[in-house]
């Protein structure tokens, strides 16, 4: 069963950090991109699909008529089994669109918080203020949303280990089941880089950032949210069954502006600027910018270095199945010395990083490729 991906590339304010394909709303094409989207969504020939993910962008920088009609689309199209996830920023979601989500079948929220700081907050360039979190968090509720995450960053300029244990003290105290915790990445192009190589922007040393990462493992485990995978924390039962397609090296569709899929052993790109998208769409041309045939040596790597991002690791069992090969005689020199070194361990036939090697998972995940 297929998962969907779907993209908006539409924002109200471009954040400092951001390096997605997005763009400001103002002035964009937005009827037209949603026009094109519909389109190429139409040719999915699936009609039941395991989960499908709006994001962005800002989805909810669409005003309702935009939403409606790419709801209306997708409610007639298919069927959708498990799960189906909107992410919004708290001050643009309002109580009609909300209610619009829900009675579209979104039962997945995933909020854009990043801090609660409303000085990092402004730094950040976000648009909302700390009352936007609870304001938006409490509608999802009364209009029944079952399930609400929080995207939120730590190691951001000038933040200390109190104000980010802040964040997660007041994260945890909301009627909330899922937590996105990343570290700030300083990504080419973007404001911050751009400050930062001009010497306008302090970054703290990586031994911050590195407790920062415990501290939040800590809290977060203590109060209930249990983590599974690098980066993300759920209440039992909530995990995002979305994400979980994509450390599973499992396929799914993507549809709309830069967006990007994995069907039939390729992977493929759209074509990222939009008024390029629209035009290749309207004149009946493919979207699709390329397309890169995952070999098996390929699969085998990603399947490890996608797998090992969640706590359970990967499943021996699985490998020897999907591939019809040894997993001992493809990974197996390269996990007994990363055993050794303490940094995978092997529990229930599934090849999992330590609390050790979680804090260098890059590190590991490199020692995986069979390629160099
Ligand atoms: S972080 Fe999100 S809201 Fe901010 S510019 Fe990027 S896509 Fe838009």
């Amino acid at each position: 069963m297929n998962s969907l991906y779907i993209h908006i590339p539409f924002c109200n304010r471009i954040c400092t950090y951001c390096d997605f394909n997005k763009f400001l709303i103002k002035n964009q094409p937005v009827d037209a991109y949603i026009d094109c989207l519909i389109q190429e969504l139409d040719q999915i020939q699936d009609e039941q699909l395991n989960t499908v993910f709006i994001g962005g962008g800002t989805p909810t920088a669409l005003n309702e008529t935009q939403l409606t009609k790419l709801l209306t689309y997708i409610q007639n199209k298919f069927e959708i089994l498990t799960e189906f996830t909107i992410e919004a920023n708290p001050d643009e979601l309002t109580e009609q669109k909300i209610k619009l989500m829900k009675d579209f079948g979104v039962n997945r929220l995933s909020l854009g918080v990043q801090t609660f700081n409303e000085r990092l907050l402004k730094s950040l360039g976000r648009t909302h203020q700390e009352n936007d979190i609870y304001n938006a968090v409490n509608a999802a509720k009364k209009w029944g949303i079952p399930s609400v995450s929080l995207d939120l960053m730590y190691h951001l300029p000038t933040q200390t280990i109190d104000e980010m244990k802040s964040d997660l003290i007041k994260a945890v105290q909301m009627d909330i089941d899922h937590i996105s915790s990343y570290s700030l990445i300083l990504e080419p192009k973007t404001q911050f880089y751009n400050m930062y190589r001009k010497g306008l922007l302090q970054m703290s040393d990586d031994n911050l950032a590195k407790s920062m990462y415990e501290t939040t493992m800590q809290i977060l485990n203590a109060h209930g949210f249990y983590q599974y995978e690098i980066s993300n924390y759920a209440k039992p039962g909530h995990e995002s069954i979305h994400n979980q397609v994509y450390w599973e090296n499992k396929t799914y569709f993507g549809a709309g502006a830069g967006s990007h899929g994995y069907i039939n052993g390729e992977r493929y790109y759209n074509i990222a600027p939009v008024p390029h998208y629209i035009k290749a769409m309207q004149q009946h041309q493919n979207v699709v910018k390329e397309r890169i045939p995952v070999d098996e040596m390929a699969s085998m790597e990603e399947f490890m270095f996608l797998g090992l991002r969640l706590n359970k690791g990967i499943s021996i069992e699985v490998f020897n199945q999907r591939y019809q090969k040894s997993f001992d005689e493809v990974f197996g020199k390269v996990t007994n010395q990363l055993i050794k070194d303490q940094l995978i361990e092997i529990v229930n036939n599934h090849v999992r990083l330590t609390q050790q090697g979680r804090m260098i998972g890059n590190d590991v995940f490199e020692k995986y490729l069979l390629t160099i």
